[in-house]
């Protein structure tokens, strides 16, 4: 057919592969040329194929028969390949495919591999590479595991660096931390030494900065604080000092602790050694040293006798401060002209002296006098102070005075008050005398014993009796209080029976509350302890009581109830009358007092029954007080021990 023909590939002697070529002449007569070639050459090509190191060539016929490959053994058994994947795959593509790509597959033997062909077209071969995948892949795992050996050492390097780097930056840090915390604690001394050349370095040197700052600024303040602290402490002495004489004037009357308090303090304070105070006696018109401190005798006496008789001398400094009423300093005694005073104090070593008059509302009345062995100016702080207690002497001085002049007028009041009382007592006294005569006549002439009396007569006579009894009644009450008030009234202890003595004010005054239509009623258990005291005296404050429960009420009625409890008599009047306004309750119980509603007042009375029932009561060391309000009438209660013993001072 004038082609080329290609037979299939056979074996000779089991061993040899051959082929049959057939070529047919360019000449007509040429016939067909056949040739039987041995492929063996062919393995020798595949053979020397070098693909990698494990890496081989094969081919197979169009077939699929394997005819070239390493391994000879393999194409002499004529292994089918058809069953491979790459084979399949590459039979399928066609004759003409080869640029298949590599793929990865198993090769004959089972191993994985990375496998490529190409076809040998006129003959339908197809020429297989293959690879262990394990060789084919090696340098790319080689190349992982460089990376990731690489990958680790840039981590340790990175990690180690990073420590490093830290370790740098941590150190300098905790240094500033404490250094910062040593010197928030307060150790300002503290210094933080970093020496890091950067940011660091330049925080800790702030640091020191700041800490030197504080310090310096802190051992400013330390001095400041201890200097006020002194002058609070000052202050506070004097303070003190000023508490204590101002303790002196007011609880002690005392004039001479009094000033030696304050002469005392004054050199304490003024920081000298000795002081004085003189008091300027007017009628002698001279200064009297009334007290020292820190003074020797021998000085005392020199001054005192000095100063005795000679009045207030001018050129003394005592006497120029009198004169002008105004502090005195010499700052020293050697370059005053000399006085017989001033030279006494310099002999007895004192270079500085301070007088500060002592000014009353009259003018001068003493002086305050601080020596100093030291020369110099005396500082305003003590010239303050030492006014201060001069003003405090002033007080002391008049009140002195006032306290002297107090007492001497109390006793002339006293005195006078005694004379009065005693007067009354006398004059009641002579009082009664003519009056009881009066009263006797008038009753004689009512009774018709001078004769009858003739019915007009009868009338006035009336009246003078009333009057006269009324007049009585009013002269014997002041009798009772003037006693009382000279202190003559005596009480008469005995025993006596409350009960008795109720009745009998009962049966007394029962005709009085019968003439105003009031109820008069009488409450007194039978078991009363019998009691002891002035029977007759407690009858009167009783019939006081009621007389007024009679007398103020108009309609109602009054009732009189006795009752021992814890060794007292508490008897009570209670009425139906007006009341007692709060307000009047306890000025009743005075002297003159009456309350000041209308309705009682036009009663009449002097206001003395009440004192004097007080003064009775109060003489057996019981009580006497009224629960009452306006309009819901009044209880006067009278409070006595059920046996008074001894009578009550006055009170
Ligand atoms: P006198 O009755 O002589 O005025 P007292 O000392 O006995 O003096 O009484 C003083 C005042 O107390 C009376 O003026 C009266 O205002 C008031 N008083 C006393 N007892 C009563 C009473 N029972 N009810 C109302 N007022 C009374």
């Amino acid at each position: 057919a004038k082609k080329v023909y290609y037979g299939p590939v056979y074996f000779r002697r089991e061993s040899e592969p051959y082929m049959t070529l057939a070529l047919a002449g360019t000449r007509r007569d040429a016939g067909v040329s056949v040739a039987e070639v041995n492929l063996k050459l062919i393995w020798d090509v595949i053979t020397a194929i070098k693909v990698g190191e494990h890496g081989q060539a094969f081919v197979i016929d169009a077939q699929g028969r394997l005819i070239a490959h390493p391994d000879i053994s393999l194409v002499l058994r004529n292994t089918d390949m058809t069953k491979l994947t790459q084979v399949i795959a590459a039979r399928a593509a066609g004759a003409g495919a080869t640029d298949e790509p590599v793929q990865v597959a198993t090769d004959v033997r089972g191993r994985d591999v990375l496998t490529a062909y190409a076809s040998v077209a006129p003959l339908g071969w197809i020429i297989f590479v293959e690879l262990p995948l394990e060789e084919a892949y090696a340098p790319l795992y080689d190349a992982i595991k460089r990376s990731g050996a690489l990958l680790f050492a840039g981590l340790i390097l990175a990690f180690l660096s990073g420590v490093f780097l830290a370790r740098r930056m941590v150190v300098p840090i905790q240094m500033l931390r404490a250094g910062a915390a040593r010197i928030g604690a307060g150790d300002l001394t503290q210094r933080i030494s970093i020496k890091t050349g950067d940011e660091l370095e330049g925080l800790a040197d702030q640091f020191n900065d700041m800490a030197g700052k504080l310090e310096e600024s802190y051992s400013g303040l330390e001095h400041k604080v201890e200097q006020r602290t002194e002058e609070l402490a000052q202050s506070v002495g004097e303070l003190r000092a000023l508490g204590e004489v101002s303790q002196a004037v007011n609880s002690t009357l005392d004039l001479e602790t009094v000033l030696n308090t304050i002469v005392t303090k004054a050199v304490q304070l003024s920081g000298t050694e000795t002081g004085a105070i003189y008091v300027y006696h007017e009628a002698k018109h001279e200064f009297e040293l009334r007290s020292t401190y820190g003074m020797s005798e021998e000085l005392i006496t020199a001054i005192k006798a000095h100063h005795a008789g000679t009045g207030v001398a001018a050129d003394d400094p005592v006497g120029k401060a009198y004169a002008t009423s105004a502090m005195v300093q010499i700052l020293d005694l050697r370059n005053e002209a000399a006085t017989p005073t001033l030279e006494l104090v310099l002999r007895a070593g004192y270079r500085a002296l301070l007088v500060v008059p002592l000014v009353g509302a009259g003018g001068v009345i003493g002086a305050l006098v601080v020596r100093r062995k030291a020369p110099g100016e005396f500082p305003k702080q003590t010239t303050d102070v030492l006014q201060t207690f001069a003003a405090q002497s002033v007080l002391a001085i008049q009140n002195a005075h006032l306290f002297t002049e107090i007492g001497e007028k109390s006793h002339q009041l006293e005195v006078a008050s005694q004379h009065k009382s005693q007067f009354l007592a006398n004059m009641s006294h002579e009082l009664r005398t003519p009056l009881n005569a009066i009263l006797g006549y008038t009753e004689l002439i009512l009774d018709q014993i001078y004769g009858e009396t003739p019915e007009k007569m009868k009338g006035v006579i009336e009246r003078v009796q009333s009057n006269g009894k009324h007049l009585l009644g009013l002269i014997n009450d002041v009798l009772d209080l003037s006693k009382i008030e000279a202190g003559q009234l005596v009480l008469s202890l005995a025993d006596y029976s409350i009960k008795d003595l109720v009745q009998s004010v009962f049966t007394a005054v029962e005709s009085l509350a019968n003439a105003k239509k009031l109820a008069l009623k009488i409450e007194a258990p039978p078991d009363l302890p019998s009691g002891r005291g002035d029977e007759r005296r407690l009858a009167q404050v009783l019939l006081n009581l009621v007389g007024n429960a009679i007398k103020f009420t108009d309609n109602g009625e009054v009732a009189i109830k006795a009752a021992a409890v814890n060794g007292s008599y508490t008897v009570s009047v209670r009425d139906t009358g007006p009341g007692i306004a709060p307000s009047d309750q306890a000025k009743i119980f005075e002297e003159f007092q009456q309350a000041d509603s209308s309705a009682t007042k036009s009663k009449g009375g002097t206001g003395l029954g009440l004192a004097i029932a007080r003064r009775i009561v109060e003489m057996h060391g019981g009580k006497i007080w009224v629960e009452s309000a306006v309009g819901m009438g009044a209880t006067f209660f009278v409070s006595v021990p059920v046996r008074v013993e001894q009578q009550a001072g006055r009170p």
